[in-house]
């Protein structure tokens, strides 16, 4: 440890230091803790993360909510004063908090003035360790979190979700192909003890990493082995198998988002499959850019349906779907439609073209020169990468980028467009246009019902 600490502080003192960003000095406190540290030449700042490493695929779909819960009682205060009493401490460093929960961590942001790292660090540490919280404040918690997830889960928005009317497309897709949880999590019937049990059972040392980045102090690495050596590690739990089972969806659905409108957005979307070993993973993010470039030179450029269409690749549990999309006129989605498929088949028959493939491939490799910058991001992209980091470094996107072939991206694409997907329409309940014509036609509808009505009353009564 003490070699390590000297190598840090030599390290630390070394403008030079920040010169790669992917090489980070990282070292394992006695009680299991993971911490990182990034000197930058970006001055008077650090950005600080604290990932404690629970989300909601460790918990079952009906106790979802209870990490984002947790996350969200953590700012119930340290003492009377509450949160409003944490707000200003906060605001008396000149700092600023957030905290996310997502499926796999629960990290907590905290960007601070250099001057007051080892403060921002102390608060941010008796945040996880001091706060306490009782019926009271779990009930504020648990109202947060439902607004957060628009309001108190009804009746009638389970009907909604079952029958796929109240999701997006992409989250309605992964429910159907038993990706996600069919109920949306609610934190309601959750308990205190339940919330306590996840505090205890994960918010350990031995299940976090710190991340700081910026303008470090020169004692900040002793300062740490100081502070946060002292919390007791757990005895490791493992995080549980997924408890999902998948299923057939439907191919084509239209979804109803609002009820009148012109626009309209079709999404075509396919299961990533699984990849054979010597494929790198980067290869589906060189397919990515190259949809992206199908999409807007046959759908906006050639075609002009769609002002924006993009793709996108997002991960549900083990699962990834690769998805075509386009935001169009909703007279147009037929068209659309037809012309997504016209790039498909040609993809299917002739696969990628060599030349556009290498050209966009080179752009996603230049792309990573410039594409994190500052103190939050870099800090972002470590917390983001951090099952890439090892032996002080973490893996290089560039060279995992430089070894994606045009054999792997054309034999990935061929798996991918085995199968024909899943196509899927949102669009308002009705459109300008249908809404106008009921408005004019209905009430000369109804006169002339009730003239029939009256004249029949007339005839009958006159026999
Ligand atoms: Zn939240």
């Amino acid at each position: 440890m003490r070699c390590l600490l000297l190598f840090l502080l030599l390290g630390l003192s070394l403008p030079g230091a920040a010169a790669d960003r992917l090489q980070v000095e990282g070292y394992l406190l006695p009680n299991g803790m993971q911490l990182l540290l990034k000197p930058s030449t970006e001055k008077g700042h650090v950005a600080i993360r604290l990932v404690v490493g629970v989300g909601f695929d460790d918990f079952p779909c009906a106790t979802q909510e209870l990490p984002h819960l947790l996350e969200h009682l953590m700012f119930s205060g340290l003492d009377a004063e509450g949160e409003a009493g944490l707000e200003r401490r906060m605001q008396e460093l000149g700092g600023e908090w957030n905290a996310f929960t997502s499926d796999t961590d629960t990290t907590f942001v905290v960007e601070a003035p250099a001057p007051n790292q080892r403060k921002a660090l102390d608060l941010l540490l008796a945040i996880i360790t001091r706060t306490r919280f009782d019926e009271a404040t779990l009930e504020t918690a648990r109202k947060i979190v439902e607004r957060e997830d628009g309001g108190q889960y009804s009746h009638l928005q389970r009907w909604l979700d079952h029958q796929g009317l109240a999701r997006g497309a992409s989250e309605g897709l992964a429910v159907e192909m038993g990706l996600k949880c069919a109920d949306r999590a609610s934190p309601s019937g959750l308990t205190l003890d339940q919330v306590n049990n996840l505090r205890r059972q994960w918010y350990a040392p031995n299940n976090m990493t710190l991340i700081v980045v910026g303008d470090l102090d020169k004692l900040l690495p002793a300062y740490l082995e100081r502070a946060f050596g002292d919390l007791e590690p757990v005895e490791p739990s493992d995080h549980p198998p997924a408890t999902l089972k998948a299923k057939p969806a439907a191919r084509y659905r239209t979804l109803y988002s609002g009820w009148v409108g012109d626009a309209a957005t079709l999404h075509w979307y396919f299961n990533e499959p699984d990849l054979p070993d010597n494929v790198p993973p980067p290869t589906w993010d060189v397919l990515q850019s190259y949809f992206d470039w199908l999409l807007y030179n046959e759908l906006r450029l050639k075609r002009g349906l769609s002002y924006g269409p993009w793709s996108a690749n997002e991960g549900f549990g083990e699962s990834t779907l690769m998805s075509l999309n386009a935001d169009l006129d909703r007279a147009d989605v037929s068209a659309a439609r037809q012309a997504m498929a016209q790039v498909l088949e040609g993809l299917r028959q002739h696969g990628l073209d060599r030349p556009t493939f290498e050209r966009l491939k080179r752009a996603t490799i230049a792309h990573q020169a410039w594409a994190v910058q500052g103190n939050s991001a870099l800090a972002d992209y470590y917390w983001q990468s951090l099952a890439d980091y090892e032996d002080g470094h973490f893996a290089d996107p560039t060279a995992a980028l430089r070894g994606v072939t045009f054999e792997h991206a054309s034999d990935a694409l061929r798996r991918m467009l085995a199968d024909p997907g899943y196509v899927r329409v949102e669009q308002p309940l009705v459109s300008y246009g249908q809404l106008q014509t009921a408005l004019y036609t209905g009430p000369w509808l109804a006169l002339g019902a009730l003239l029939l009505v009256g004249a029949a009353w007339l005839y009958r009564r006159r026999r």
